[in-house]
C-alpha cells in the first residue's frame, strides 16, 4: 500500500495537469485563468483527501491520482465556473407565472424582436417619417390605445413604478382614498400604503377589511382629495361576507366630486377568461369603459410579455406623467420595448395570442393534451425507473404571480415514486436543480411530480436526459 508521503508526491503538478489534452482543449474555449483555478482547486482537493485518509489511518484506500482523471474533474469544475449564473431552466412545477422563475416566458416573436433590437441600431427615438427626434413611447402607444380603448398610454419599468409615478404626478401632497380591503402587499416589497407615502400622496383609509360602500368614499371627500385608488386584490381573495364598490360606481362618484379614479389592475388582461372556463379577471378595456381615468398593470403577469409597467388613460393625465422628471428614472429600456410591442401585436388576434403567447397557451391547454403529454412522459420515465414506480395522476396547476389566486387548473401529473434504492427524493430534487439546465419540480411525500402544463414540448427530451442522468448517478 502506498504511504501518505508517496501519495502526495504522486499528485501531478499544476503545469503537468494543464498539459492534459482535455484541459489544453478547454483553454482554447474558456478563459485561461478559469482553467488554471480549476486545476489548482482540484489538486488542493486531492491533497486534502490524502491527508484525511492518513489521519484516519486508513491506508487501504487506493486513490487514483492519474493526471487524466484529475483533468476530467478539473474540466467539470472549470465548465461549471464558466457557466452563466442567470440561465434558462425547466419549470415542471405547474405554476405558470412563477415569480422566482422569471414570471412570463416570452413568445418567440417577442424574443426575436428583442434580440434584433439588441444586436443592431434601431429607431428607438428617431421618427422615420420626419427624420427628427421621436419618443420611444410612440412605438406602442397606438397599440395600447387600440387594445384598451384608452386615449393615451405610457410605459415604465414595472407596475410598482407605474402606480408610484401615477400617484406622484396627480396626487403629490394631496389625499388619495383607498378601501382598507385593498391595502395589499404584493411580493413582499410592494405595499400600497408604503408606495403611496413614497409618492407623496396622503393615504386616507376607509371602510373595513371585508366591506366598503360607496358612502364610505363619499364621507371623506374634502377639498384636498385628489383621487380614489382601486387596487385589484390579485394575490388573495376574500370570501364570505364582503362588499366592494364597482369601477363604474366609483368612477361616477369620483367625477361628480371632480376627483380622479386610478385603478391598479395588477395583471393586464385583454381577453375574456370565462370563455376558456377560467374565473373572471377584470379586463383593461372594461376599466377604461367604466370610466377609470388611469389604469395600471404589469407587462409580465397575465399579459405574458416582458417586465414592464403600463399606464393607460386620459390624454392630459398621461402627458403630465410623461413630463414628470421622475419618469426618466423609471424609463423602459429598448429591449423591453421591443418585446412588449411584439407581445401586444399578438393580442390583435385572439387565436394568435392563445397560440403564440406561452402564458396563454399554458392557461388554456386542454385536458386531453395535458393527459396525452403526461402519458408520453410517463412511458419514458418508466424506461428509467420501471413501470411500477411511475403513474399519471390528476392534479392541480396554478396561475401564480398574483393573478387568479384561487384558480385551480386541473391537470395531469407524472408521479415518480422513489424507493430506497433510488436514494432520497430530496437529494434527487437537489440534483435536478443543480444540473444543466436545472429542473424545478414539486415533491409530494416520496414522489417527484412533473406537471406537463409548464414544461415546453421542446424541453421534453432534455428533461428525460436530465432525469436519466440523475437516476444513474444515485
Ligand atoms: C403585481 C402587482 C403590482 C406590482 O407589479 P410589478 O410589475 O411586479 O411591479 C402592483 N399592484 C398589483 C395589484 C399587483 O398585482
Amino acid at each position: 500500500m502506498p504511504d501518505f508521503q508517496s501519495l502526495l508526491r504522486e499528485l501531478p503538478a499544476v503545469d503537468r495537469l494543464l498539459r492534459e489534452p482535455l484541459l489544453e482543449e478547454l483553454q482554447q474555449r474558456l478563459p485561461r485563468r478559469i482553467v488554471l483555478q480549476a486545476a489548482q482547486d482540484t489538486i488542493a482537493l486531492y491533497r486534502k483527501k490524502i491527508t484525511a485518509f492518513s489521519e484516519e489511518g486508513d491506508r487501504r484506500q487506493i486513490i487514483d491520482l492519474s493526471p487524466a482523471l484529475l483533468a476530467q474533474e478539473a474540466a467539470a469544475v472549470a465548465e461549471k465556473s464558466a457557466a452563466l449564473n442567470l440561465k434558462p431552466l425547466i419549470n415542471a412545477t405547474g405554476v405558470i407565472i412563477h415569480t422566482n422563475l422569471g414570471r412570463a416566458p416570452l413568445a418567440r416573436s417577442a424574443a426575436d424582436a428583442l434580440v434584433a433590437v439588441a444586436r443592431n441600431y434601431s429607431n428607438l427615438e428617431l421618427s422615420l417619417d420626419s427624420g427628427r427626434r421621436g419618443s420611444r413611447q410612440e412605438h406602442i402607444e397606438d397599440l395600447l390605445c387600440e387594445l384598451s380603448g384608452s386615449e393615451a398610454a405610457v410605459v415604465v419599468n414595472n407596475n410598482a413604478a407605474a402606480v408610484f409615478l401615477a400617484l406622484n404626478t396627480v396626487a403629490f401632497g394631496r389625499e388619495v382614498i383607498v378601501s382598507r380591503g385593498q391595502l395589499v402587499e404584493i411580493g413582499g416589497s410592494f405595499r400600497i400604503p408604503e408606495i403611496m407615502t413614497a409618492s407623496g400622496a396622503r393615504l386616507v383609509e376607509i371602510g373595513t377589511t371585508n366591506k366598503t360602500y360607496l358612502r364610505d368614499y363619499e364621507a371623506v371627500v374634502t377639498e384636498n382629495s385628489a383621487a380614489f385608488l382601486k387596487v385589484h386584490t390579485s394575490n388573495y381573495q376574500m370570501v364570505g361576507f364582503t362588499a366592494e364598490v364597482s369601477t363604474p360606481d366609483l368612477a361616477g362618484l369620483a367625477h361628480k366630486n371632480n376627483l380622479l379614479l386610478i385603478e391598479d389592475l395588477g395583471s393586464g388582461v385583454f381577453l375574456d377568461l370565462e370563455k376558456y372556463n377560467l374565473p373572471p379577471e377584470p379586463r383593461v378595456q372594461d376599466s377604461i369603459a367604466a370610466g377609470a381615468d388611469l389604469v395600471t398593470f404589469s407587462g409580465d403577469k397575465m399579459l405574458g410579455g416582458p417586465q414592464a409597467g403600463i399606464i393607460v388613460g386620459r390624454k392630459d393625465l398621461i402627458s403630465y406623467i410623461r413630463s414628470n422628471q421622475l419618469a426618466r428614472t423609471l424609463r423602459i429600456d429598448k429591449f423591453t420595448l421591443a418585446a412588449l410591442e411584439s407581445t401586444l401585436r399578438l393580442f390583435l388576434d385572439e387565436e394568435t395570442a392563445i397560440r403564440e403567447i406561452p402564458v396563454w397557451r399554458m392557461l388554456t391547454a386542454s385536458s386531453e393534451s395535458l393527459h396525452s403529454r403526461a402519458k408520453n412522459l410517463a412511458t419514458r420515465f418508466a424506461e428509467i425507473f420501471g413501470a411500477e414506480k411511475v403513474d399519471v395522476i390528476p392534479g392541480i396547476s396554478r396561475v401564480g404571480g398574483g393573478a387568479l389566486p384561487m384558480a385551480e387548473l386541473s391537470t395531469y401529473l407524472v408521479a415518480v415514486r422513489l424507493t430506497a434504492e433510488d436514494g432520497s427524493p430530496e437529494l434527487f430534487v437537489e440534483k435536478l436543480r443543480h444540473g444543466n439546465p436545472p429542473v424545478i419540480l414539486r415533491l409530494q411525500q416520496d414522489s417527484l411530480l412533473f406537471d406537463p402544463r409548464t414544461i415546453f414540448e421542446d424541453q421534453e427530451d432534455v428533461l428525460i436526459e436530465r432525469v436519466l442522468f440523475c437516476a444513474k448517478d444515485s
